[in-house]
């Protein structure tokens, strides 16, 4: 069976590296040559799930995290899981690593323009348009020399007014400085700076260049129907990861639904099943994740909201726990009940 997969990100590289392991023809095309840069935090949310789901993984080189702590205004607390809450990567090898397996696999790497005129399409191609979703996001970050070892994650919402959180991913010997938003917003790029102000004044991180990486990221599917979509070089194809707007609203994650997505459209292929099987087939793997309960809330309450999670966070050392696990996808907790007896103590 013939298959093109357009775009090596984690999400065609892994579907690349499950078809071929079928026994797929497998074109992977990509429009730029690996290694490559991408506005990427790389945190891998959860990474004891993600080398359950993805064994070929095991092994790679990052930094287990296990603390974190969530700011909103002058009011934090700071969570520890026994389990590590994130995986900090370099995005660059990261990709070049799932690209590798893909190739040993036996995928075939192009550079360059699909010319597929027949066989089944994937299309990886990452985030579109922000006009293309109901709802989309922007994401801006960079690596910051750090003033000592940090081992503490920082999620810090709603600073500077903004509908979104910054954060701070430790690495080994630097840290990940980022903001993320609904869109509109204005003045990200100010927001950013003054996050990096302000983690320089506490003596974390050291501000050397004024760089940045910025890019859109998508919080809901494209308004086109999931699949179904001619792109002009051949017949329709399935839409995987970002291309099929599966990140995570309220935490930005995106690379292990990319990476699901991929995994099920090889399924989908090899399995012979259809495209209704295959969005069952994500739901049933990661749809839950892009609903729970904080990182469904609507941008208009999720200042109000978080601020208050985050007060009750402080004070109650079990939410807190919970707030943290749910956010990076530790556990699947119902954290409403115990949020609304909390308002009304
Ligand atoms: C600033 C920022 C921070 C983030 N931090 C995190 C994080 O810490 N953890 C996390 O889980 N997620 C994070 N995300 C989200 C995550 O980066 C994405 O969800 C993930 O990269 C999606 O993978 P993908 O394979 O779908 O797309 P991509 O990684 O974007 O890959 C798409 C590929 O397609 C190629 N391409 C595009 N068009 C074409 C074409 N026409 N022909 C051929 N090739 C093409 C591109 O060159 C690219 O290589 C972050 C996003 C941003 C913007």
């Amino acid at each position: 069976m013939k298959v093109t997969v357009i775009g090596a990100g984690p999400a065609g590289s892994t579907a690349a590296f499950y078809l071929a392991k079928a026994g797929c023809e497998v074109d992977l095309v990509d429009r730029v040559d690996f290694p490559r840069e991408k506005a990427c935090a790389g945190g891998l949310f959860n990474p004891l799930l993600f080398e359950k789901e993805f064994p070929h993984i095991v092994g790679i080189e990052g930094r287990d995290l296990f603390r974190v702590r969530f700011s909103y205004g002058s009011c934090s607390f700071q969570p520890e899981a026994a389990r590590p809450l994130l995986r900090t990567v370099i995005r660059k090898e990261f990709d070049r690593f799932l690209l590798e397996c893909a190739r040993k696999a036996g995928a075939r790497f192009t550079v360059g323009t699909p010319s597929t005129k027949n066989g089944i399409v994937i299309r990886a191609t990452g985030v579109r348009p922000p006009a293309d979703y109901k709802s989309a996001g922007i994401c801006m970050e960079y690596d910051f020399a750090a003033e000592r070892d940090i081992d503490t994650i920082r999620v810090h919402y709603g600073f500077s007014g903004i509908k979104g959180y910054c954060w701070l991913y430790p690495k080994h010997g630097y840290a990940n400085v980022g903001v993320g938003a609904y869109l509109p917003q204005k003045d990200i790029k100010d927001v950013f700076g003054r996050y990096i102000e302000h983690l320089e004044a506490e003596g974390i991180v050291i501000r050397k260049s004024q760089h940045h990486r910025a890019s859109i990221i998508p919080f809901s599917p494209p308004k086109r129907p999931l699949g179904g979509e001619s792109f002009g070089c051949g017949p329709p194809g399935v839409l995987i990861g970002d291309a099929a707007g599966f990140v995570r609203p309220g935490t930005g994650e995106g690379i292990y639904f990319a990476m699901c997505s991929g995994k099920a459209a090889a399924r989908m292929v090899t399995e012979k099943k259809d495209e209704k099987w295959y969005q069952k087939e994500c739901v049933r793997m990661f749809g839950r994740y892009l609903k729970s309960t904080v990182a469904s809330l609507p941008p208009r309450l999720c200042n109000r909201v978080l601020g208050k999670a985050v007060k009750i966070g402080s004070k109650d050392q079990q939410f807190g726990k919970l707030l943290a696990e749910d956010f990076f996808r530790l556990g699947y907790h119902s954290l409403t009940g115990r949020f609304l007896v909390n308002l009304f103590r």
